[in-house]
């Protein structure tokens, strides 16, 4: 089983039905309420976990009732508890959603102890850095912590994974320690200053990010599927066609299962394709983390 070093968000999901959203200072009766595990960083560990990947996931919790629901969650997916770590005095990440009848949403996302997980941490993540095949982050913890992680990476020599999700400005010096990244067309675009509005687009986008140092990218199109780039090949892997009810967290599938089809040492074309059958699986079923396939139903539909 290939080991894979994940570092990023947990979030709890609290998500409450309503039939219309209120007017500020108003109360309204709600209609139903679910508790969801998420965070891109959990999302995408427990799919590489589903996967067959033996994941440990560096992230940080607040010592809460909503920590220890993510911690027991992530045990029964059978996440390694090494580096699940805690902190006093802040809250645990939360995501609070209201959804309108309409389909409409509203959310409020809270970092909490998410945003606490610091560049120091990543020392206690060294011993499992230095047998991981694969590293793997997102850009819902600070910065700085993924800029030093992408340090870390190349004085290891790992090769990293990163889905810069949710976009945001990122330093120059991190491409250059990038095997890969891994933006949707949104990410793509804002990153790179480029529109995707004709197919050339592409490979100008996956140009831009080779000048600034990138080794790979895959840039995940949705229904469109995901387009692979380097210096020597590049080309389109449609996605499956499915019948979409819930498109949410497909992202987090995708790399989270490319992670691992990457590190039993798939070639590009193999491991793009297993990535987009299980993201495609993911959208046929609803929630993000409950969609997540397991490794038997991605092979099984080959
Ligand atoms: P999200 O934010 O919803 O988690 P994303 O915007 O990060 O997703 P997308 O590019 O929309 O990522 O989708 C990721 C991958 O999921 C795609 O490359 C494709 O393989 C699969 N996918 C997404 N939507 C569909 C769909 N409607 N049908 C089949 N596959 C899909």
């Amino acid at each position: 089983m290939p080991n894979i070093l994940i570092v990023g968000s947990s979030n709890t999901d609290m998500v409450v039905q309503t039939e219309r959203f209120p007017l500020p200072g108003e109360t309204l009766t709600g209609g139903e309420f679910f508790l969801f595990q998420g965070g891109k960083g959990a999302n995408q560990a427990v799919a590489s976990a589903r996967m067959g990947g033996t994941v440990h996931f560096l992230t940080k919790l607040g010592k809460d009732m909503f920590g220890q629901q993510t911690r027991k969650s992530l045990r029964d997916e059978g996440i390694s508890p090494d580096l699940i770590l805690e902190e006093e005095g802040i809250a645990s990440g939360v995501a609070l959603i209201l959804v309108e009848d309409s389909g409409e949403n509203q959310i409020v996302v809270v970092p909490g102890a998410n945003g606490k997980l610091s560049p120091e941490d990543l020392t206690k993540a060294i011993p499992f850095l230095e047998t991981a095949d694969l590293l793997l982050c997102q850009l819902e913890t600070p910065i700085p912590t993924v800029e030093a992680l992408a340090q870390l990476a190349r004085k290891f020599e790992k090769r990293l994974i990163l889905n810069p999700a949710p976009a945001q400005a990122l330093p120059e010096s991190l491409y250059q320690n990038l095997f890969l990244i891994t933006p949707n067309e949104t990410e793509a675009s804002l990153l790179s200053g480029i529109a995707l509005e004709k197919e050339s687009s592409l490979s100008e986008i996956g140009d831009w990010f080779l000048s600034k140092g990138v080794q790979n990218i895959i840039l995940t199109l949705g229904e469109k599927g995901a387009y692979f780039h380097n210096s020597s090949r590049q080309f389109l892997i449609p996605s499956q066609k499915v019948k979409a009810i819930d498109t949410t967290g497909a992202g987090d599938v995708f790399n989270g299962t490319l992670v691992v089809a990457l590190a039993e040492g798939m070639d590009w074309e193999k491991a793009i394709q297993t990535a987009n059958r299980a993201a495609a699986i993911s959208v046929t079923r609803m929630g993000a983390q409950p969609s997540i396939p397991f490794r038997s139903e991605v092979y099984g539909k080959q």
